[in-house]
């Protein structure tokens, strides 16, 4: 049997227990060239909540009473004549929220379970790490003596963005809720200064931490927290948008930055970005962060839940900032 999250009523604002509806449901027998996949562990993404709107986005909202949308790893248990797998491959893609996975293997992904542990593969080698790598670099265009400003800082992304900017020599300043992240950030991922958004005025804090203003805001935040960063680009200053999960499960309009003029005076660029526009560089750009890793510059940190049953519940430890790095739900039993 299967046991699966599936995706019930679309919410207004907050993620509430009848959105999803846990069944358990037969495996169907494999087809020729399908294989079976046990899912190990889910990624716990914040986009889940947009992908449960039905509205225009970059990629199709999801269907009601579909499998609940998710990045995953897991191994092949079964195989029915499909080449490409064997027994036993660690194995990464879209599985869903759900413990098997019936596939014909388009999508799916080998990695090796014995240079990283499985969680890693969709944190910091998988999607989030990818978004920080190519935003950073490729949008954020930082060089060496830029300053740098990220929120969600202590996340998924946004740690592994402040680490890169580090590496790459810039001064590093970070935006998270709570002491706990802030002293982490700093003292274990060696950001040079951090703003506690939950109890520090941030336009004061912004003007004591960044008192030259900043050349890259990385944001993942929005709302407020972009709208302070703006008031502190210096001249031709780049703006990521990377997100904006504090606006997320608004039930009105999302408040949009006011202080965009400060684009206009400082010549500066605003730009979102997609992480899968750059998915034919992901071989690239994980190997790079693994030789980092290996080189004690880089570091990951997942916090890992456990049982499907218990998957509204972790989801919203996003949305209350309740967990340390990247969120993952271990569905295996
Ligand atoms: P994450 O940081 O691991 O988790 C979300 C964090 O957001 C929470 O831990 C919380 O941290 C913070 N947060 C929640 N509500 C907030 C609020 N109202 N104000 C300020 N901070 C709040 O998530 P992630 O995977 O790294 O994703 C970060 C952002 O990147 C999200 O906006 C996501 O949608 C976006 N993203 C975009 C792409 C892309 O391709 N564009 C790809 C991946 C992710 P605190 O405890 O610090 O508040």
């Amino acid at each position: 049997m299967n046991k699966q999250v599936i995706f019930k009523k679309r919410p207004i604002g907050n993620v509430e227990a009848d959105v999803f509806e846990l069944q358990n449901n037969a495996i169907p027998e494999l087809e020729e060239g399908e294989i079976l996949i046990q899912q190990h562990y889910v990624s716990l993404d914040p986009a889940m909540r947009g992908w449960m709107n039905d509205t225009k986005s970059y990629i199709p909202p999801m269907a009601i009473d579909s499998v609940m949308r998710a990045g995953s790893i897991g191994k092949v248990i079964q195989n029915n004549n499909n080449p490409k797998f064997e027994i036993g491959d660690c194995v990464t893609s879209w599985g869903g929220v759900q413990q098997y996975v019936v596939t014909n293997g388009d999508g799916w992904y080998k990695v090796d379970e014995r240079l990283a542990p499985m969680p890693m593969y969709i944190g910091t080698l998988g999607m989030p790490g990818m978004t920080a790598y190519f935003g950073i670099q490729e949008v954020g265009k930082i060089k060496e003596g830029d300053i740098v400003l990220v929120s969600g800082a202590a996340g998924a992304v946004g740690s592994i963005v402040g680490q890169i900017a580090k590496i790459k020599g810039c001064t590093v300043i970070g935006i998270a809720g709570g002491k706990e992240k802030c002293d982490y950030i700093k003292n274990e991922l060696g950001f040079d200064d951090a703003i506690d958004y939950k109890s520090e005025n941030i336009y004061t804090a912004l003007k004591k931490k960044c008192p030259k203003g900043v050349d890259v805001f990385f944001d993942n935040v929005g709302g407020l927290i972009l709208n302070a960063a703006l008031s502190k680009l210096r001249m031709h200053a780049r703006v990521v948008i990377c997100g904006a999960i504090s606006q997320y499960n608004n039930k009105s309009k999302i408040d949009g930055p006011s202080n965009y003029l400060s684009l206009l005076v400082t010549r500066s660029t605003m730009q979102g970005m997609v992480v899968m526009d750059y998915a034919k560089d992901y071989a690239i750009a994980a190997k790079q962060m693994g030789v980092w890793m290996k080189e004690g510059k880089l570091k990951s940190r997942e916090d890992v839940y456990e049982g499907i049953e218990n998957f509204q519940e972790t989801y919203n430890r996003l949305f209350s900032g309740d967990k340390n790095g990247k969120l993952v739900l271990k569905v295996i039993e």
